[in-house]
């Protein structure tokens, strides 16, 4: 679960209508194509679903998603996320990524993903697989009105998972939320499939809010989890609400991993660093609305 970081910054002094078109204000840049038509980028995703509601803006409709990935393969190819930072860009070079780990990851787009023989990473929270309780942003959701919505994201995020959970309750009785993390065996599934699986924590916290030893924790722990369930050594990790400072992006390349994702955005250049990889976010847009921001994004 992340947000545009400067959207977000806004989103403290700023009521929702210009919030929002703040957002649009500081994605400016996104609105003036570049020309190019090469280039390397990694997407964000989050589900592959059709919500009652979606506030958040996570959702991607299955055949949205479908046309998504027909556009981006009749523009260029979609790698692994592992071959991106050395991938030589002969048209446009994109790898798919997914955080948190929903159900419909495994039940709705690996399906898609299968079809059309595209790779994807899944940056699985590890400790919310088999939970089959939704994520704490998704049950805040069922909670309060947009208004109220993200000035309590912003303060409940850096708390630890407890504090957020009295708060929670605070707030009325458990409501029902759409969505729910992936069961063992729909992981299993995934990892079957042409989706690599990656490291999200295991409780997804802001990991610079931690104490050294609970953030080595988070993100050895995550790994060594995770490689149980699937049976294979994993090489990715993302950043929780793209948090980071340089001790936590230490602790992620002594725990083993070969490559971690922020939430910046921008394509890749020579000077990305492994470790602090660039996404851009993809919402539930029709190819010609996706087509029109890569090559703002190129
Ligand atoms: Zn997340």
């Amino acid at each position: 679960m992340i947000r545009n970081p400067a959207v977000r910054d806004l989103g403290r002094r700023l009521p929702t209508p210009v919030r929002r078109l703040a957002g649009r204000l500081v994605g400016g840049r996104e609105h003036v194509p570049s020309g190019r038509t090469e280039g390397r980028l990694i997407l964000m995703y989050h589900r592959v679903a059709i919500a009652d509601s979606d506030p958040l803006e996570l959702c991607v409709a299955p055949e949205r998603f479908a046309e998504q990935l027909e556009l981006l393969q009749s523009l260029g190819r979609i790698v692994p996320l592992g071959e991106i930072p050395r991938a030589r860009s002969n048209g446009l070079t994109v790898a798919i990524t997914f955080d948190d780990g929903y159900a419909d990851n495994a039940l709705a787009a690996a399906p898609l993903l299968e079809a059309r023989d595209a790779p994807a990473t899944v940056f699985v929270v590890a400790g919310a697989v088999g939970s089959g309780r939704a994520f704490w942003w998704d049950r805040l959701a069922g909670l309060v009105g947009l208004e109220q919505y993200w000035p309590l994201w912003d303060r409940l995020r850096v708390l630890p998972a407890e504090r957020i959970e009295e708060e929670l309750q605070a707030l009325g009785p458990e409501p029902e939320a759409d969505g729910r993390p992936l069961s063992e065996d729909e992981l299993s599934t995934l990892a079957a499939g042409p989706v690599e699986v990656g490291a999200h924590t295991l409780t997804h916290p802001s990991l610079p809010a931690l104490p050294t030893e609970a953030r080595r924790r988070e993100i050895a722990g995550s790994r060594e989890r995770l490689e149980e369930l699937v049976a294979r050594p994993l090489d990715a990790f993302a950043y929780p609400y793209g948090d980071y400072d340089s001790a936590t992006v230490r602790l992620v390349k002594r725990s083993g991993f070969r490559t971690a994702c922020t939430i910046h955005e921008n394509r890749l250049s020579r000077l990305s660093s492994s470790f602090l990889l660039p996404r851009y976010p993809v919402r539930d847009w029709p190819a010609e609305e996706l087509e029109r921001r890569l090559a703002t994004w190129l």
